[in-house]
């Protein structure tokens, strides 16, 4: 096996009453097991058998959407993130490094904190919500699918699942309810700090191989 099965950082029940223990148990195995356990099936007994996900997304990178390969890679990827993300007890003001960083990137954390939600309710669409490290900077950024901002050289700080899956068995329609309960209770901001730390030591590192949208004819092939 080349991708190693996940196993979630805490206990299913940890994020309740945020996101309720069958909600995160769904998507955990449901979601993100299946991504990886059909990843692994994919590259068996193939050039890329014995490939890091990191390789194997940037090889399956340039195919993007058509690419089940790239699909299954990349939301392997992006969820091991967002489930780092979290923690029980978390959100609230940003410490350390990143509460220095957020004053001087978003003016305060207020007005962070409303622009994540208005980037959370702009995506139409599955997709993800990012925090991201960008030429000394951070930046929120949308992600349509399984797109992943790795592939443009953004270093992600903290990311957010918009698929509806993520959401809807808790908040149904209310993705906003979901992304401030996200922010208030949830973010995990020692994961924010680590990852801020290593983002500006190892400055930009161009891995640009696809585009972080769908182009309109992936989207039309529909695999
Ligand atoms: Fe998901």
């Amino acid at each position: 096996m080349t991708i190693s099965m996940p196993t979630l950082p805490y206990n299913a029940a940890a994020l309740a009453p945020v996101l309720m223990p069958a909600s995160v148990e769904r998507h955990f195995t449901d979601h993100h097991c299946r991504y990886v356990a059909r990843l692994n099936e994919l590259v068996a007994s193939g050039p890329l058998a014995d490939a890091t996900l990191d390789e194997i997304l940037r090889r399956a990178a340039p195919r993007g959407a058509r690419s089940e390969l790239f699909n299954c890679a990349a939301e392997s990827w992006n969820h091991a993130f967002y489930w780092r993300s979290m923690k029980a007890g978390g959100g609230g003001l940003p410490i350390d490094a990143m509460r220095a960083q957020i004053n001087s990137d978003f003016k305060n954390y207020k007005n962070f904190a409303a622009r994540w939600k208005k980037a959370a309710a702009a995506q139409f669409g599955g997709g993800w919500l990012w925090l991201v490290y960008d030429v000394g900077r951070l930046k929120i950024v949308t992600t349509k699918d399984a797109y992943t901002p790795i592939l443009r050289g953004l270093q992600p700080i903290i990311g957010m699942d918009l698929w509806e899956h993520a959401y809807y068995p808790d908040y149904g329609a209310k993705r906003d309810e979901y992304a401030d309960r996200f922010l208030n209770s949830l973010l995990n901001w020692e994961f924010a700090n680590e990852n801020l730390v290593k983002a500006k030591v190892s400055g930009m590192i161009d891995r640009t191989v696809g585009p972080m949208h769908a182009p309109a004819e992936a989207a039309v092939a529909g695999k």
